[in-house]
């Protein structure tokens, strides 16, 4: 997608800063960090949001979550996490390329709304 931020950080356009990559995701860290460990991990294929997700492409999504227990490892995360999804405007989203966020490494707020 020509105009995706993501899209452009897949391809090496942009730079960032990644953690993890394989051939079908990235995980980098987010550039406006919302606790001590915040890492971003994002599909490779362009998916607009978890609203986009279907039986064809919802494979990716069990994909990250294999993953994500290893990175949180890896990043010292032993006494858990949070993994969060924006999906569409009410939900926050900013980004129009679907990612889950890893946050951790505090004792995080526990908010829903
Ligand atoms: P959303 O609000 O869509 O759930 O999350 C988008 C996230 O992407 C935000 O936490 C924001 O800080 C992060 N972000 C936006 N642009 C960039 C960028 O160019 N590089 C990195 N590493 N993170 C970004
Ligand atoms: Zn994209």
């Amino acid at each position: 997608m020509a105009d995706c931020v993501f899209c452009k950080i897949i391809d090496g356009e942009i730079p960032s800063t990644r953690v993890y990559e394989d051939d079908r995701i990235i995980a980098i860290r987010d550039l406006n960090p919302q606790a001590p460990v915040h890492v971003l991990f994002i599909p490779k294929e362009h998916i607009a949001s978890a609203d986009e997700l279907n039986k064809d492409n919802c494979d990716i999504v069990a994909h990250i979550f294999s993953v994500i227990p290893g990175v949180a490892k890896e990043l010292g995360l032993t006494n858990g996490y949070r993994i969060v999804n924006n999906c569409g405007e009410d939900g926050g989203q900013t980004v129009k390329h679907i990612h889950f966020h890893l946050l951790g490494g505090k004792k995080l707020e526990v908010t829903m709304a």
